[in-house]
């Protein structure tokens, strides 16, 4: 499962990040998904609470944000949302395009105690 190698990740981060200020407790964690991960938020929450248990992340509260997906014509110029993966430019129908945004996996802050 996808999720569950992505929430040992986070965990893996939260649990060094916390150490290294003498943490007791982990209560919140807010994370940034980009669209293009295609991380079901609901698991990822679901995994996370079954890898924190027994650690001081257990009983986080964890708040994700999802980062749509962005990308930018390299032949006109012209950004875009990009809708159902369809990487073509809606200006000038280029295929040529580079992702700004939407491919995000990180931890944007902790609250801790
Ligand atoms: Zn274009």
């Amino acid at each position: 499962m996808h999720e569950m190698s992505i929430a040992q990740g986070i965990l893996d981060i939260v649990l060094k990040t916390a150490a290294e200020h003498n943490a007791v407790k982990i209560s919140c964690i807010k994370l940034l998904i980009g669209q293009m991960t295609q991380v079901e938020p609901e698991s990822l929450k679901f995994g996370f609470a079954a890898l924190a248990a027994n650690t001081i992340a257990d009983g986080a509260v964890v708040d994700i944000t999802i980062i749509p997906l962005v990308g930018k014509c390299n032949s006109c110029g012209q950004q875009f949302t990009v809708e159902r993966y369809s990487f073509l430019c809606p200006l000038c129908h280029s295929a040529n395009i580079l992702v700004v945004s939407g491919r995000e996996l990180a931890v944007d802050y902790l609250e801790v105690e």
